[in-house]
């Protein structure tokens, strides 16, 4: 960075040397170039404006175009679609919805209203077919109870659509591998929308792991907890959620203990709970409680519940300091608290991490896997190997035995995302 023009005319010839963007509005002094930045190969750039003492701001945002983004079918117009999926496309800079599935006429024709959808691009669920002959469609993202996912993967790949699925993947490993399957012969990506893998607070945390700064990680902790209200709901059927607080919520303590040692469990044990006589809890559990342990000898200690207050932490003990995250999985914020010594005294310090919103993340870094034919951060694969994990939690809960587990053949992730 060259050194800040003192005088006018050095602006001036300055601003001219940078070919910044314009000469300023007429009766003022010139913009320099640190004020109106520039093009260069097609991205504008501004020179950081603060001293070396604080943080530089981060990139800019440079959104494609609307017609070179990445087309999406929303399928499902429940509450994630509607509450995140879709605001979050207004943040997006690859991806842009083009096209509604639902079973609700009324509620899709006022939707696609709102966020500027054509008319014709609004299908039922028997009609989603006709998504194949609308070539502004290239990926859907499913939102639909965990026990369809299954069935709109394989119609979406069998019409030549990219898929980006809900979690939790599916209701098995069965149904889980039959999607893996159905998009590989389809030779379209599948991602599972594991926003936590590209919220920035998490990613931080996992580089603050492999940095080994406070030395070896031993012990996690993570809770995910909920106050659930009456039924009926489609949460509390075995069929349409495969289970209750685990695949829901407790699969985000399961993916973390995972994506933070960056390791697969070797053993596990499991309790599940549910209050006698809960109606709701007749088909799916309210509670489970469950312990991992991986090659490293990190233990990893999860709790899930539909039955208490919100609470969504996770917290890590490493030789020489601990991490705690008291909003780890909300989808808005985190924070990371990190506890050391520092010189004879205990020391305490947050980390403060340039917040994003982490469904725009995840889109479009399926979006980008899209454009450039590779493959996502959290493929099928990623799903596949939760799902496994949690069968033989639910085995461990049954039998009251710990479960021992063979990593998978494959690493289940695809290469890191980057922050955009
Ligand atoms: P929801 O109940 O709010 O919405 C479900 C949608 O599916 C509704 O529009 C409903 O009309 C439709 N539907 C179609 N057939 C249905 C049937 N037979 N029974 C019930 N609904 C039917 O649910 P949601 O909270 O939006 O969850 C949808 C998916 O998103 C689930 O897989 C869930 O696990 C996942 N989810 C993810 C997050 C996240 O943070 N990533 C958060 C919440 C939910």
């Amino acid at each position: 960075m060259p050194p800040i023009p003192s005088t006018r005319r050095g602006l001036v010839l300055a601003a001219a040397a940078l070919g910044t963007t314009g000469a300023g509005a007429p009766g003022y002094p010139p913009p320099s170039p640190i004020d109106s930045g520039n093009v260069e190969g097609g991205r504008i750039r501004f020179p950081d404006w603060r001293a070396p003492a604080d943080p530089p701001s981060g990139a800019l945002p440079q959104p494609l175009p609307p017609g070179e983004r990445v087309g999406f079918a929303v399928i499902g117009l429940g509450r994630i679609a509607l509450e995140e999926v879709l605001p979050a496309f207004a943040q997006c800079k690859t991806a842009r919805p083009v096209a509604l599935v639902s079973g609700s006429p009324e509620k899709a024709r006022l939707v696609a209203a709102q966020y500027g959808i054509r008319p014709e691009a609004v299908h039922g669920y028997a009609e989603m077919e006709r998504l194949r002959d609308d070539p502004a469609v290239q990926a859907v993202y499913i939102a639909l109870p965990n026990g369809m996912h299954r069935e709109y993967t394989e119609r979406a790949a069998a019409i030549g659509k990219h898929v980006l699925c809900e979690k939790p993947m599916a209701t098995s490993a069965e149904d889980a591998r039959a999607m893996v399957a159905a998009c590989a012969k389809a030779q379209r990506w599948l991602m599972i929308a594991y926003r936590s893998q590209y919220e920035p607070t998490n990613r931080a945390v996992i580089a603050l792991v492999r940095s080994g700064e406070l030395g070896k990680l031993r012990f996690i902790e993570a809770t995910n907890t909920q106050a659930n209200g009456p039924g009926p709901q489609w949460r509390y059927s075995r069929q349409l959620a495969g289970g209750g607080a685990l695949p829901d919520i407790g699969l985000y303590c399961l993916n973390a203990a995972r994506y933070v040692t960056g390791e697969e469990p070797v053993e596990l044990t499991a309790t599940t709970l549910s209050p006698e006589g809960d109606e709701r809890y007749r088909e799916v559990e309210e509670s489970v409680a469950f312990q991992l342990r991986f090659p490293s000898g990190v233990l990893a200690r999860c709790l899930s519940s539909y039955g208490a207050y919100q609470d969504r932490m996770l917290r890590l003990q490493f030789e020489r300091g601990a991490v705690t995250m008291p909003h780890a999985f909300d989808y808005q914020g985190q924070r990371l608290v990190v506890q050391r010594r520092v010189g004879d005294v205990p020391g305490e310090e947050e980390r403060i991490i340039r917040p994003r919103n982490q469904f725009a993340q995840e889109i479009d870094h399926f979006a980008g896997c899209v454009r450039e034919n590779r493959r996502p951060h959290t493929p099928g694969e990623e799903g596949l190997q939760d799902q496994v994990l949690m069968e033989a939690i639910y085995r461990a809960a049954a039998e009251q035995r710990p479960q021992h587990l063979r990593p998978p053949a494959e690493a289940t992730r695809g290469p890191e995302p980057q922050q955009g």
